[in-house]
């Protein structure tokens, strides 16, 4: 078996290189001195590549006076472009970024269009030393492959094999490949799928990117991030990884730090009682959820026993059963909550979305088991929040769209009666 690497700007990922941490900074890209500060505090949080927004030829631009600035300060972090659907866009961020994120299914709805992009992207990014990472994520799949294998872990493993197999031919390897999902059994599942895929059809194995998309902020979003990632590094899948947190990107970093730490560990199997040693909360949540959440997601065991310190702390009974709660419901095993898919926010976000994550998350905490999206776009948020039942989604101009299933139902809705209007919709809909 052939274990391949991608060099991005220098950090190296795959083939028995450390895993690198990386996320995307939640500024405008086009206010140069907004993202070159976070830039330079998700490098001193030890960052190792940091991803930005890159949505037309304005952005690139941009990103060129970013590094520049960056690179003047001695901070040789590398970047990644996030391309969307903008195939030219990708084109001119290759002569810029270390890496171009791309899904190459959104270049264009004709497949040989699409096809001829992608295969003139590789090119640039030859000539220019650039990394590539294909990146698809749990509904946002196209229509022919959805209609072929529905919105599964399969439909995204041949989706994005069949951008492999040109890489393949073109003899294109700097390439990384990320499945994310929000929800983590479909997300593991892919990944596992992805990996065997790629073994049984290539006989190479390209180097791949984890994250859970959508996971939230605070208690959850961390447990459901160290879940889904935790149980693929137990494994020995992933080479880099992004804990995506609807807070300041920089408080993904020691999350994912410590999940990187934690990486090839794992609880013996059978195990149902835990004693966890935690220096801090955040410590306790992601040690615990790595070591307890692989066998819960797996349906290896069905419950457990906890104990846990924190800080010499014994953690009391309702902190352990609230925990639990989280952890099963992270895990898909168990729903006493509300569950809430929500977006990091990006530079493409149109209003505040922690704040208004937390709004949403104060005002609907009595609908338990009910799937809450919260999305900062309307260009990505409809098909990235995949499954869930209701959507709050931003409009532009101080508007939300509201969502029932995949449906907008109420458009134009001034922010301040958002999230009213949800809480309403929810409640005649339940
Ligand atoms: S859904 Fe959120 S993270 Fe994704 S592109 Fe839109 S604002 Fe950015």
């Amino acid at each position: 078996m052939k274990y391949l690497s991608c060099n991005i700007g220098g950090v190296v990922i795959g083939h028995g290189h450390p895993i690198a941490v990386q996320s995307m900074c939640d500024t405008d890209t086009m206010d140069t001195i907004r993202s070159v500060a976070q830039c330079r505090d998700l490098a001193a949080a030890g960052c190792d590549i940091i991803r930005l927004t890159t949505q037309g030829p304005r952005q690139v631009e941009a990103l060129a006076q970013i590094k520049a600035r960056l690179r003047a300060d001695g901070i040789a972090t590398p970047l990644v472009a996030d391309i969307h659907f903008n195939a030219d866009a990708a084109l001119a961020a290759a002569l810029v970024a270390e890496k171009v994120r791309i899904n190459p299914g959104n270049f264009s709805k004709d497949h040989a269009v699409a096809m001829a992009k992608f295969a003139e992207l590789l090119e640039i990014c030859r000539d220019n030393g650039t990394a590539i990472r294909i990146g698809l994520n749990h509904g946002s799949l196209g229509e022919r492959i959805t209609s072929q294998y529905g919105d599964t872990p399969l439909g995204m493993v041949r989706a994005v094999m069949e951008w492999l197999q040109v890489c393949v031919e073109k003899e294109f390897y700097n390439v990384t490949v990320s499945l994310k999902a929000s929800n983590t059994k479909v997300m593991a599942d892919a990944y596992r799928l992805l990996r065997r895929t790629m073994e049984d059809e290539l006989g190479m194995v390209f180097p791949l990117h984890l994250g859970v998309t959508e996971a939230g902020a605070g208690d959850t979003g961390r447990i459901k991030s160290a879940v889904g990632i935790g149980t693929l590094l137990s494994e020995g899948i992933g080479d880099t990884i992004r804990v995506s947190l609807t807070e300041n990107p920089v408080n993904e970093v020691p999350v994912a730090q410590k999940l990187r730490d934690l990486a090839g560990s794992k609880a013996p199997e059978g195990t149902t009682d835990f004693c966890i040693d935690a220096a801090d909360r955040e410590d306790f949540l992601v040690k615990a959820s790595y070591m307890i959440g692989p066998a819960l997601l797996d349906g290896r065991i069905d419950d457990f026993n906890l104990k846990a310190t924190i800080a010499g702390r014994d953690l009391t009974e309702e902190e352990i059963s609230s925990f639990k709660d989280d952890l099963m419901q992270a895990c898909r095993r168990r729903f006493t909550k509300p569950e809430y898919i929500a977006c990091p926010g990006c530079g493409r976000t149109l209003y505040n979305i922690q704040n208004l994550l937390k709004e949403v998350m104060e005002a609907t905490k009595e609908f338990a088991g009910v799937k809450i999206a919260v999305m900062g776009c309307i260009v990505n948020g409809p098909g990235e929040m995949a499954d869930a039942d209701f959507g709050y989604v931003g409009e532009g101009g101080g508007k939300v769209t509201l969502y029932k299933g995949p449906e907008p139902v109420m458009r134009g809705i001034p922010q301040e009666q958002g999230v009213e209007k949800l809480v309403e919709l929810i409640r005649n809909s339940i």
